[in-house]
């Protein structure tokens, strides 16, 4: 990389995922400040990245299937300056036990699991009864809280099995909050998200990356390790960093615990697999969790292949050489990440921010509506009254 980069750049962010691009785009934009933005890979967009898939043409998220959803209107306004949206609704499906059923759990998945007509009142009341093994006490980890959701027969088609295969950890040690993602609803709205706005931007994941850094200030390196040219950082420069936070400190607070996912794609010789984006398998049996069958998030795209692009997703814990995709966050995790936070602290200039720098599970809209705000709370405050040299106005 030209370090002359590094000289003219008033801050670096690494990282050109949401977190990076959103900051990026507006402390360029509103800020008028020259902005270097690196990632490792050789590509922008972080884990979003999509491209389309040479042989069916259709739309390939490299990294896992991403739906876009959220309740905040301001990261919706936001994101439509970069992209529209289409009308994509997700609905996703389980097999248990070769038979089909809708997700999130709702009335026609209470009904048909148990093979008969409920009314809301008289599946609520059979849930509270196969939930009353609790006894009213709090539930305390991860299966705890969804037999307390739902009652042990639909946890145990549908949960258990699942669940340990995407986690390898006993659903028994595992924190109660990660099922609360999940709603269960007592209607028949089959809807996976609650959220007011949702759908799939219209030119794919990428376009709106290249359109956020598509900005004069903002220069884009890719294939730059930022631990390859930390050492020669000019003093003072402010440093967005969005990578995980215990390789920034090269581990020296131990490893935080992440999982990650194996892809296995293949072109199957069919127009269509299996009629919908996301089939899980609960049975635990089964070795993958689920099956993306990418071509159904763009229903409104013209699919002329004869073929069909579908990935089996593997969930691994990672290791140092693997893309880490979701915090563990055990009790023991926690500890190390307050250690490092504790560290990060007396790092001056230094701002840790996204999935992976604040080892927090973050949606799309989370990372976008995270950025936004650092950008008011912190970076609108530190460039305020210093003199702006790459200022239009200046
Ligand atoms: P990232 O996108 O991870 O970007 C971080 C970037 O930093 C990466 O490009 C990385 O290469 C770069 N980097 C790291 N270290 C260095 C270094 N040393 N030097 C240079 N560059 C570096 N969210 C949703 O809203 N809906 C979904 O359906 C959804 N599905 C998901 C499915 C999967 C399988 C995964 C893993 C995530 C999913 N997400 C989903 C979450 C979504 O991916 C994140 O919210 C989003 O990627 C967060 O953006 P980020 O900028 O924080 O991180
Ligand atoms: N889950 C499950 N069965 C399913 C889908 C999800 O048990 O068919 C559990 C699983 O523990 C998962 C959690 O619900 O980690 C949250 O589901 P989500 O779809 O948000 O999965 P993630 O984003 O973690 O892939």
């Amino acid at each position: 990389m030209d370090m002359n980069l590094l000289t003219k750049a008033e801050i670096l962010i690494v990282g050109a995922g949401f977190y990076g691009a959103t900051l990026a785009e507006r402390i360029a934009t509103r800020l008028g400040r020259r902005v270097l933005v690196i990632d490792r890979r050789r590509h922008i967009g972080g884990n979003a990245y999509t491209e389309q898939d040479p042989v069916t043409g259709v739309e390939v998220h490299r990294y896992g299937p991403h739906l876009f959803h959220t309740p905040n209107e301001e990261v919706w306004t936001y994101l439509n300056n970069f992209t529209g949206f289409t009308s994509y609704r997700h609905r996703a499906f389980s097999t248990f036990c070769d038979k089909v059923y809708p997700l999130p759990i709702n009335m026609a998945t209470i009904c048909q699991f148990f093979g008969r007509r409920l009314s809301p009142d008289e599946a609520r009341a059979l849930i509270a009864s196969q939930a009353s093994e609790l006894g009213g006490r709090a539930p305390a980890n991860l299966e705890e809280k969804a037999i307390s959701l739902v009652g042990r027969p639909l946890y145990e088609a549908f949960i258990r099995g699942y669940t340990a295969k995407q986690w390898q950890t006993d659903p028994r040690e595992l924190p109660a909050q990660i099922i609360a993602r999940l709603p269960v609803r007592y209607t028949f709205e089959d809807g996976y998200f609650n959220d007011r706005f949702q759908g799939q931007p219209v030119d794919g994941y990428t376009a709106i990356f290249e359109r956020m850094l598509a900005h004069d200030l903002i220069e884009t390196r890719l294939g730059v390790d930022f631990f390859d040219i930390k050492a020669s950082l000019p003093e003072g420069l402010p440093v967005v960093y969005t990578g995980p936070i215990d390789r920034y400190f090269d581990y020296c607070e131990g490893e935080l615990g992440w999982r990650t996912i194996d892809i296995d794609l293949e072109v199957m010789n069919t127009p269509d697999h299996q009629g919908t984006a996301i089939m899980n398998y609960a049975d635990e049996d089964v070795p993958y969790t689920r099956i993306v069958e990418f071509r159904h998030f763009n229903p409104e795209r013209q699919h002329n292949s004869d073929k069909t692009l579908i990935g089996r997703e593997f969930s691994r814990f990672a290791r140092r050489a693997d893309e880490p995709y979701y915090p563990i966050d055990t009790r023991g995790d926690q500890a190390t990440y307050r250690r490092y936070l504790d560290r990060a602290a007396n790092e001056r200039g230094l701002h840790l921010g996204g999935r992976l720098g604040t080892y927090r599970y973050l949606d799309m809209h989370q990372a976008i509506g995270a950025a936004l705000n650092a950008f008011e709370t912190v970076f609108a405050p530190h460039f305020a009254g210093r003199p702006a040299p790459s200022s239009p106005s200046a």
